[in-house]
Formats: C-alpha cells, structure tokens, sequence
C-alpha cells in the first residue's frame, strides 16, 4: 500500500476510530512517518471538535430582541423620506425595477402633460381675441341702443307739449 491508496483508508479510520485499520494499513502506518502523523493529528483535532460545545447565547438575547423588533414595530410609521432612503440603502436592485418603470412612466405622463398643457394653452390666445371683439361689439350694440333709446325719449319728450 502506498500513501495514495492510504488516503482512501485515513478518512474511515478518522471517522471510526473504533475501527481497526485493516492489516495493510497498519503495515503502512507503521512505516510511513506522515501518514502516521497525520492520521495522528486529525484523530486529535476530531476529539477537539467533540469535546467542544458551542456557547450557549445569553438568556436575555431572545428577549432583547424581541423587544427591540416591538419598540420598531411601534414606533410612528416612516414618512416618505425615510422609506425612500431604507430603500435605497438597504434593497439588492431588483425591487428598483418597478421603481424605474414608475418612474420612466411618470416622465412620459410629465411629458404628455406638458405637450398637452402647452396646446391649450396655445389655443386659449386666438379664442380670447374673438371673444374680446365680440365684447367690443356688444359694447357697441349697447352703446347704440342707448343712443336709440335718448333718441326715442328725446322725441317723446319733444312729442308732448305738442298734445
Ligand atoms: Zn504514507
């Protein structure tokens, strides 16, 4: 057996360490000074890595936590401003795609609006002026009328010492 074909063998004696290594193995191991030492070492390490426990967290972490995600819960809602800038710090880039469609629709209602404003209010300029020669001219339909009527009340006035 060579140290290639050990290596086969290393992973099962490591994880079994109940296992005896197969004859061929330990006439390996018994010569080979490396695949000794680390058979050696990673039996070793694994006993490290049984005999640790993980930390447990503090008890109040929990607890802590949840408070925390009530107290924001809680608290006033965000106005506009605050929203937009979470968003823009803490979003990946794909919630932005609506937003640009939004946006870019909102360009072209801004510019349909604007063309659409500036046609009429493009109109309103000949209209005002048909309108005002037609004030102009109703003024002086008026103004004739009375001249009509001083002229009827001056004729009657003359009419009637005459009967
Ligand atoms: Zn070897």
């Amino acid at each position: 057996m060579n140290c290639h074909e050990f290596q086969n063998e290393l992973e099962d004696l490591v994880l079994n360490p109940a296992q005896a290594p197969s004859p061929v193995a330990q006439a390996h191991l018994s010569n080979c000074d490396p695949c000794s030492a680390e058979l050696k070492e990673l039996r070793a390490t694994f006993a490290a890595m049984d005999a640790w426990t993980a930390p447990e967290p503090s008890p109040w972490f929990d607890t802590r936590v949840t408070a925390r995600v009530r107290a924001e819960q809680q608290s006033a809602p965000a106005n506009f401003l605050e929203r937009l800038r979470a968003r823009l710090l803490y979003n990946t880039g794909a919630q932005f795609r609506p937003m640009m469609a939004t946006a870019m629709a909102l360009v072209l209602m801004v510019g349909g609006a604007g063309t659409y404003l500036a046609s009429v209010k493009s109109t309103p300029a000949p209209r005002a002026a048909v309108v005002e020669d037609l004030q102009i001219l109703d003024r002086n339909d008026q103004a004739i009328q009375e001249m009509d009527l001083l002229d009827d009340a001056s004729q009657d006035d003359e009419g009637i010492p005459q009967t």
